[in-house]
């Protein structure tokens, strides 16, 4: 293995900044910081404490969009146990909330202010995943929270197929009727794409059928409109926000990290994972644990492509 090589990889991985930083997620919170020491670091760490007094000073200075996917306690063999938050823990945090004043509002009101001033929170579910309509229903109505899940529109009543090609465990997600049921009980929907396609990835073509499409075939099956959209994977770029606007969303959520105010861009929505200082540490060690591993796979495809040109350069020479 020659030095070079393993400059030219370690500057990589650093320009990918996997670095803890990046990791946390703190980067794309507040960029004037940027670069700060550890003390800024920490606060910016335990900003994403659920209800620590960093994350209430944070709530202040906009609305947070709560970020969750299921309710219930996370089954065995599940590769990512802190997308799960059990019944007793949802509950403690909607009364953490309740108490500290907080009242829910919908994401059409979520960034027209300086600040939060009417102390609003949106309490959204990626992925219509059938625990939630289980579990939550009854937690929200206890706390008279309203809440908005983001549907795979190709996907209702069938299970989490990305994730299960991934190697996940499977997870039933909401029928039709229990999305009537979730409608009638005050609560909204949003689309999350037809397929869960990694929009970025997409040809602008694929990328218009998952978001035009999913949007046109919930408002035909729930007879409401769809004004909220869910990147899947949290993944965007200028080509799939324009198509969003194009297609009438009046906003979009995005997995960066912050709260949002009159100066968030309506189409790049900031949301916020609730999480335990425990399991704020297991989301960052699974987070680096899969950052390590794609580098790791990454550098290996590097090396066999190279390796492969080589290959092809030596059989260019022979033919010459
Ligand atoms: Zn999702």
């Amino acid at each position: 293995m020659n030095i070079n090589w393993i400059k030219a990889e370690t500057k990589l991985f650093l320009r990918k900044q996997v670095v803890i930083v990046d990791i946390c997620q703190v980067e794309s919170y507040n960029h004037q910081k940027r670069g700060g020491s550890i003390r800024v670091i920490a606060q910016q760490l335990l900003s994403q404490v659920f209800l620590s007094s960093a994350q209430k000073k944070l709530f202040g200075d906009g609305v947070p969009i709560l970020a969750y996917h299921s309710v219930g306690n996370p089954p065995p063999g599940v590769k990512n146990p802190y997308l799960y938050v059990t019944n007793a823990e949802f509950d403690t945090q909607l009364a953490q909330l309740r108490d500290a004043g907080f009242t829910s509002t919908s994401l059409d009101e979520c960034n027209g202010f300086r600040g939060n001033p009417h102390s609003h929170v949106v309490i959204s579910f990626d992925d219509g995943i059938r625990n939630v309509f289980d579990n939550a229903l009854v937690v929200l109505a206890r706390h008279q929270f309203r809440a908005i899940q983001f549907i795979i529109s190709d996907l209702i009543g069938r299970r989490n197929e990305w994730m299960i090609a991934k190697g996940d465990i499977p997870e039933p997600l909401m029928d039709q009727h229990q999305i009537r049921d979730w409608l009638a009980a005050g609560h909204q929907i949003g689309a999350h794409s037809a397929t869960h396609a990694q929009l970025v990835c997409l040809s602008p073509a694929q990328a218009r059928e998952e978001i035009i499409g999913s949007k046109k075939r919930l408002e035909d099956l729930f007879g409401v409109p769809i004004n909220h959209f869910c990147y899947p994977f949290g993944g965007y770029n200028p080509v799939v926000r324009d198509i969003v606007v194009e297609a009438g969303y009046r906003t979009a959520c995005t997995s960066k990290f912050g709260v949002n105010n009159a100066l968030t861009p309506p189409h790049e929505l900031r949301r916020i994972a609730p999480l335990s200082p425990p399991k704020l540490l297991g989301t960052i060690q699974h987070r680096a644990r899969a950052r390590i591993r794609s580098f790791g796979w990454n550098v290996l495809r590097r090396k066999s492509l190279l390796a492969a040109s080589v290959h092809t350069a030596s059989l260019s020479d022979l033919s010459n």
